[in-house]
């Protein structure tokens, strides 16, 4: 178990469209070290999603877990513990939400973006058994923020107005 390296924009490797896994490769040894890895990385970052990308490695895996006692993101509630391989998003209601999204390989700002409200996502789980699970609100942007890491995509460029941009310190966080 180590803590990873987490790159930054500019490193080629958040623009690559990364790689799909086996289902071999899903339950090997080596994956679920990287799982650990990632674990640790994003609970050292005090984030609350992490893609593989993030730590250079340009595969389709990405770990989600909101945490009610993230410093990031105040006022919000634990969720489950999210593994998801080679995810498929499908919208299911494409009115828009807006949240001030940050990323911890943009590190010191926030953006503000809009993006569909309810989504369906298919991927497979760490056992590599085929899920669908649909999810809304902030969970659904935080999937689709990650999952735009496997395709080489950073919130900045989902942002409609990017006067947003915002160092973390000049916010105003409520609650
Ligand atoms: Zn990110």
């Amino acid at each position: 178990m180590s803590i990873r390296e987490i790159v930054k924009m500019g490193n080629p490797v958040l623009r690559e469209v990364a790689e799909d896994f086996s289902v071999e490769e899903i339950k090997s040894t080596e994956t679920k070290d990287l799982l650990e890895d990632m674990w640790d990385s994003l609970e050292a970052a005090g984030g609350i999603g992490l893609a593989a990308p993030q730590i250079g490695i340009s595969k389709q895996l990405a770990i989600i877990k909101l945490s009610s006692e993230s410093d990031r993101y105040p006022d919000m509630e634990d969720s489950e513990t999210y593994v998801i391989f080679n995810p498929k998003i499908s919208v299911i209601d494409d009115n828009e939400q807006g949240f001030w999204e940050g990323c911890l390989s943009i590190p010191g700002l926030r953006g503000y973006v809009e993006r569909p409200r309810k989504i369906r996502v298919d991927f497979l789980d760490e056992n590599a058994a085929q899920k669908s699970i649909e999810i809304e609100n902030f969970l659904a942007t935080v999937f689709q923020h990650e999952i735009d890491h496997l395709y080489g995509t950073l919130y900045v460029e989902k942002m409609k107005d990017i006067t947003t941009l915002t160092f973390e310190e000049e916010m105003v966080l409520e609650g």
